[in-house]
Formats: structure tokens, sequence, C-alpha cells
């Protein structure tokens, strides 16, 4: 039984190990992870607590990262000097302390006293290059460690580091990031302004109100005009991507009849598709096939995918539509028979900017920017979007939503 015993612990601490292992390459969710952590080392090795703190070099303390066995008060006693009780762990070697309350290394011995804790194991947490900062494992009576045991923890600590520096550079990155998005942002919005500004001076010497122009001058006065035009779409557009990325997470999901969705976007192009000489058929199924998303994401889908089957599409062409249901994916079909794209620019046309030059040709002022926003739009939704086209043939966008939770189709 002993021998048994003992199998199933190391085990269970192998099984830690990998996990924690494997933790190092992921980015989300650190907190849960560090709750396991913490629980399978009080499960394992029977002690009453374990508290992860990391350095702040500025202030030279440790600031509590989880904690778990130990009370509220006790983890929030008050500021942790690193060179302290933690001097040792901080050089990077594990110390132990056997009587915490009556220990004078010890920084709140009388807190330890009231909270029940005895003996003190700090390990330190290594970095790639330095001590970021320590595990403690704290007991309820008094106990030794084992070097196995140490060696345990210490293999732990190491991965654990690891993992918590990765987690930190991400989390870093990923505000850099929003900074950066945040200014560009700005600077597009407030370039905007000035940009009507101009339009608008424009405009007031294109009808002769400061004198009489040339033919040549009008001319040239229209192309400033349109070119800024295309400007203040551009901005409008990145805006609109940008808003849409920034309130995404809170934005309210309600179940969509992609039917009605659709039947609303295509008697909102009809019109334009019609005077352009181009017939649009849709083929809608007798039930109601449903998506959770909001109204806004799904009219942007649908309008940025029919205006350029429309604008891609050579008088005489045609369009259609057609949604169906597909082993419990909702599948939706735009076909043309316009322009279509060639092998090579395929695997772009997702990508910001790009634009094939049978586009350019056709519309000069277009941005590249529709399809990629798309492409946003619909993997939020959980779904994927693929386009199967071959050049002068037409293009076809397929998108399929997988069934989820929220997701149904309805009879
Ligand atoms: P834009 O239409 O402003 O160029 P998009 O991001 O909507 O921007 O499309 C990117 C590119 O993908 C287009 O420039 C064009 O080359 C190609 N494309 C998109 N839709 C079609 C289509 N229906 N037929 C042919 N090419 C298309």
């Amino acid at each position: 039984m002993e021998i048994n015993k003992d199998l199933e612990n190391s085990l269970r601490r192998l099984e830690l190990l990998n996990q924690v292992a494997k933790d190092i390459t992921s980015t989300l969710g650190l907190e849960p992870r560090l709750g396991f952590v913490c629980q399978s080392i009080i499960d394992i090795m029977g002690v009453k607590g374990v508290s992860i703190r990391l350095l702040d070099q500025k202030t030279n303390r440790l600031e509590l990262a989880f904690a778990c066995g130990l009370s509220e008060e006790y983890v929030h006693k008050g500021p942790v000097e690193a060179d302290k009780s933690l001097a040792k762990a901080l050089e990077g070697t594990p110390h132990f302390v056997s009587d915490a309350p009556n220990d004078p290394g010890i920084q709140y011995p009388e807190e330890a006293r009231r909270e029940g804790l005895v003996s003190v194991l700090s390990l330190p947490l290594k970095g790639r290059t330095k001590v970021i900062g320590t595990l403690r494992l704290y007991t309820g009576e008094k106990r030794s460690f084992t070097r196995d045991e140490i060696d345990f923890l210490s293999a732990l600590a190491a991965q654990g580091a690891i993992s918590l520096e990765n987690a930190r550079s991400y989390d870093a990155l990923e505000q850099q990031d929003k900074a950066k998005s945040d200014f560009i942002m700005m600077m597009t919005h407030e370039l905007k302004a000035p940009l009507m500004a101009v339009q608008g001076l424009l405009d007031v010497m294109q009808k002769g109100y400061v004198g009489p122009l040339t033919e040549k001058q009008k001319e040239l006065i229209g192309r400033i005009y349109r070119r800024i035009d295309s400007l203040t779409e551009v901005s409008t557009d990145l805006l609109d991507i940008y808003e849409w990325q920034t309130k995404r997470p809170d934005t309210q999901s309600i179940p969509l009849s992609m039917n009605v969705q659709i039947q609303r976007a295509v008697d909102l192009f009809k019109t334009s598709a019609l005077e352009k000489g181009l017939a649009m058929d849709v083929d809608l199924p007798d039930q109601d096939l449903i998506l959770m998303g909001s109204e806004d994401e799904v009219e942007k889908i649908l309008n940025n995918l029919i205006t350029n089957a429309i604008k891609y599409t050579p008088k005489g062409g045609n369009i259609s539509l057609a949604l169906s249901a597909s082993g419990g994916s909702v599948v939706f079909m735009i076909k043309d028979t316009g322009i279509g794209i060639n092998d090579e620019d395929i695997p772009k046309v997702f990508d910001d900017f790009f634009r094939s030059k049978g586009a350019k040709k056709i519309d000069p002022y277009g941005k590249g920017l529709g399809l990629p926003f798309v492409k946003q739009i619909v993997e939020g939704l959980g779904g994927t979007i693929r386009v199967k086209s071959e050049e002068g043939k037409g293009a076809e966008f397929i998108l399929s939503f997988p069934p989820s939770d929220g997701f149904s189709t309805h009879e």
C-alpha cells in the first residue's frame, strides 16, 4: 500500500509538471491556471497554503499573483519587501523556515501565528535571465521537506516561471498593440476634419466664388476633390473596422433569420444591379436558418459581398445568392459571372489593402478593406469564408457557420 501511495503521488507530480510545461506556450487565462497549480500543490504536498508573488522591480516589493488555502486578511497583510523574508529565494535558492512565528527573518511573524502557519518553504521563480518572484508553501504544523520534494517543487517553479514570463510579455505586447491602434485611429479621426475643410474650400473655388477658373483648373480641382473623397472613405472604413473591433466583445448577439437578412439585402441592391444590367436571383430555403449575431454585422457582411459582386461583374452578367443548411452548418453562397480572380491573387483577397489589377481598372478608388473586414466579422461569429474563382469566369464566396450552443435552425 505504501508503494502504491508513493507511485500515485509520483504520478500526480508528473502530471502537474506536464501540465505546467504545456502551459508555457499558452497565452490566455493565466489566473485559472495559477489556481490549478496552487491547488494541486496543496493536494500533492499536503500543505496548508500556497502563494505566488511576483517581483516589482520599481518598488522592490513582491506583489501577489495568486494564493490559495490562506485567508484574505493574511494575503493582504501589507506590502511584502523583497529583501526581508524572501532574500534567499530571490537569490535563486530554496529557503526553508521551520518556525515562522518565531523566526527573525520573517516579515510578518504575528500575522503568521494568527493564521496558524508554522513552516514556510520559499522557492525562486527563475525566469530566463533573472528571478521574477517566489512560490511559497505554508504548513500548519512543523515539518520539513525532503530533497525529493524540493527537487520536484524547484522543477515546477522553473517551468511555472517561464509560463508566467511568457504571459506577461504577451500582455505587454497586447497593450502596446492597443496603444498603437488607438493612436492611429485618433490620427485618422483628426485627419477627417481638415480634409473636409479643404474640400469645402475647393468647392468654393470650383463654383467660381473667388473668381473665374479655366477648364484645366476646374478639371484639376475636380481630381483633387475626388482624391480627398477617397482618403476620407479610407478613414471612414478604418474607423468602422476599429469601432467594430473595440466594441465586438460587448456586442449583444441575437437570433437572426438569415433568410430575412438576405432578402432585405437583395431588396436593397436589386435596383443598382438592374441599373447596371445585371440579373440577381436568390434561393432561400423554406425553413428559417438562424444565426446568432447582430444585424449590423450581418448587414456589413452581405452589403460588402453584394457590392463587390455588382462592382466586378460587367453588364449582362448574373449574381446569385443561396442559403442552405448543410451538415448542421448554415451555408451562404454568393456567386457572380464577373471578372473573377486569378490563382495567384486568390490567397491575397482577404489581406488588408489588396486589390487585383482587374479590380483597379474597374474601380480605381477601391480600398481593399472590405473583404478583410468581412472575414474578421465572419470569424467573430464563429464562421469561415472562402472563395472559389477562375479569372474571367466569375467568383463565388462561400460562408459557413458551424452549429454552436447559440446557433440553430428553426423549422
Ligand atoms: P475593394 O472592392 O475596395 O477593392 P475588397 O476588400 O472588397 O476591396 O476586395 C478586395 C479585392 O478582392 C478586390 O479589389 C478584388 O480584386 C477582389 N474581389 C472581391 N470581390 C470580388 C468579386 N466578386 N469578383 C472579383 N474580384 C473580387
